[in-house]
């Protein structure tokens, strides 16, 4: 296992192409990681797979980069997606990174009736996915959409993915949480015997669907809904155990 320092690039990776970092990766390289002229970094860019690279120039000004070999193929992660609703600034955060590492394709924040914040900074959300990404030893970033709300989602969702939608209640609204008439089927149970296609996975705000959002989710053709168990989860621990779930039984987790 390497510990040369793993750095995601936009440009080309190929034999004799000089890479030159921009600012933030020099100095992360440079000044953080104190690396210098003749060390080696890897990097991947999400189409040419993994280089191993050499500095050729380092400085505080630039980090100039030469790339020797290509260490690893280029591999994506299973076509799965992650809508959700997004909830306090540091949990949202946490949702981006646990979700790259999770390797799902696509992040989609989407606003429901009772979304608190409805503002997102893409580029942080950018940047917690590329750092995750070069963590986790992924080859590519998860793609970043721009916030939408769930009503325009659902008008122009693609029904060959099957939507799963993580409802925390049943629809006896007198009873605690719902009650189990209407609750969704655990997951196991609701991917059984389906093939695995493209999938997302819907996580709703801390204040959960309304009663229209879930009727509309419910009649959806596309929509699978599921229960994550008797207990009421947070949305960024629903999250998690969704795209845990997800990637054991129908993902890249199957070895
Ligand atoms: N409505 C609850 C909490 C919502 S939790 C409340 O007001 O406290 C946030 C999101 O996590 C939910 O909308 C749902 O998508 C997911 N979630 C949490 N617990 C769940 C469970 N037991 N089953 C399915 N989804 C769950």
């Amino acid at each position: 296992m390497s510990t040369d320092p793993r750095l995601y690039v936009t440009q080309d990776l190929k034999s004799g192409q000089a890479v030159a970092l921009p600012k933030e990766d020099t100095h992360y390289l440079v000044n953080v990681m104190r690396r210098s002229e003749g060390d080696t970094v890897r990097l991947f860019n999400g189409r040419d797979g993994e280089w191993r690279a050499r500095l050729v120039e380092a400085s505080r000004k630039a980090a100039i980069l030469d790339p020797v070999e290509q260490t690893r193929e280029q591999t994506g992660v299973p076509d799965l997606w992650l809508l959700f609703a997004p909830v306090k600034r540091q949990k949202t955060d946490l949702i981006v990174e646990k979700a790259t590492e999770l390797g799902v394709a696509r992040i989609a924040p989407v606003t429901t009736a009772r979304t608190q914040s409805d503002r997102i900074k893409p580029e942080r959300f950018a940047l917690i996915a590329k750092e995750a990404a070069e963590q986790t030893e992924r080859l590519d970033l998860p793609e970043i959409a721009r916030l939408e709300k769930l009503d325009r989602v659902l008008d122009g969702w693609e029904s060959s993915r099957a939507l799963i939608f993580c409802d925390e209640a049943g629809d006896e609204t007198d009873q605690p949480w719902g009650g189990a008439r209407g609750r969704g089927r655990p997951m196991t149970e609701a991917l059984a015997g389906r093939e695995a296609g493209p999938a997302a996975v819907l996580i709703g705000p801390e204040g959960g669907f309304s009663e229209a959002e879930r009727q509309r989710l419910r009649d959806h053709d596309a929509v699978i809904p599921v229960t994550l168990g008797p207990r009421i989860l947070r949305a960024e621990t629903a999250a998690v155990a969704a795209l845990v779930l997800w990637q054991s039984l129908n993902g890249d987790w199957q070895g």
